[in-house]
């Protein structure tokens, strides 16, 4: 089953992304991940989106489109995948429509102001990309990763500036995806406002059905 993710930053597409990835085992591809590793690593690309990413802004579409479209040659998304963060523009919409078939559009709908608290507030584990939340999901020792002791890292494009760059590019250049794939009628809204586990299983029910 192949599955697009879709919805605001901070709507919890990562963290249901990798329970969801264990339900149905098919690969979870977040390119917001692949982009960071290739920063992390240091690469041609790393070096040249680094700047992008940190402002909140759009990587430019062929250099995402191109991207998708050798990781979606890979072996292991022969069953199937789900794609994080993958349309977010029109162009890069029409572009996977002749790479694939999508089963499914998983539409996570979460208003402004919760989209900022729980950005906000957002820590991760730089070497397995684990998710915190202060407040709603706290590491057991403040600051640290429960699993490997690591120190936990905020996101630049977490911080105040960037979380309002980044809601106005989604207002602007992805919300138009919601009526692509609504004229395309393989869109299922969900209401990511409730915990993760509440979340995965209205997605789970609105898959079966
Ligand atoms: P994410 O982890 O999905 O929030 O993505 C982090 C950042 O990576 C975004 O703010 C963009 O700068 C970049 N990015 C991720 N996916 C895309 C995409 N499909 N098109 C353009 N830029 C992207």
């Amino acid at each position: 089953m192949n599955i697009v993710l879709l919805g605001p930053p901070g709507a919890g597409k990562g963290t249901l992304a990798a329970l969801l990835k264990t339900e149905l085992g098919v690969p979870h591809i977040s390119t917001g991940d692949i982009f960071r590793s290739n920063i992390k690593n240091g690469t041609e690309l790393g070096k040249k989106v680094q700047g992008i990413l940190a402002s909140g802004g759009l990587v430019p579409d062929e250099v995402t489109i191109e991207m998708v479209r050798g990781r979606l040659k890979e072996d292991d998304t022969l069953k199937g995948y789900i794609l994080d963060g993958f349309p977010r523009t029109i162009a890069q919409a029409e572009a996977l429509d002749t790479m694939d078939t999508i089963d499914a559009v998983i539409n996570f709908v979460l208003d402004d102001e919760e989209v900022v608290k729980r950005l906000s507030g957002r820590r991760l584990a730089p070497s397995t990309g684990r998710i915190y939340h202060i407040v709603s999901n706290p590491p057991k020792k403040e600051g640290f990763d429960d699993e490997t002791g690591e120190p936990l890292i905020q996101r630049d494009d977490d911080k105040p500036e960037a979380i309002r760059h980044r809601l106005e590019v989604y207002r602007n250049e992805t919300a138009p995806l919601i009526g692509y794939y609504r004229n395309k009628g393989n869109i299922i809204d969900i209401d990511a406002s409730p915990s993760p586990e509440t979340v995965l299983s209205a997605v789970i029910a609105a898959l079966r059905s």
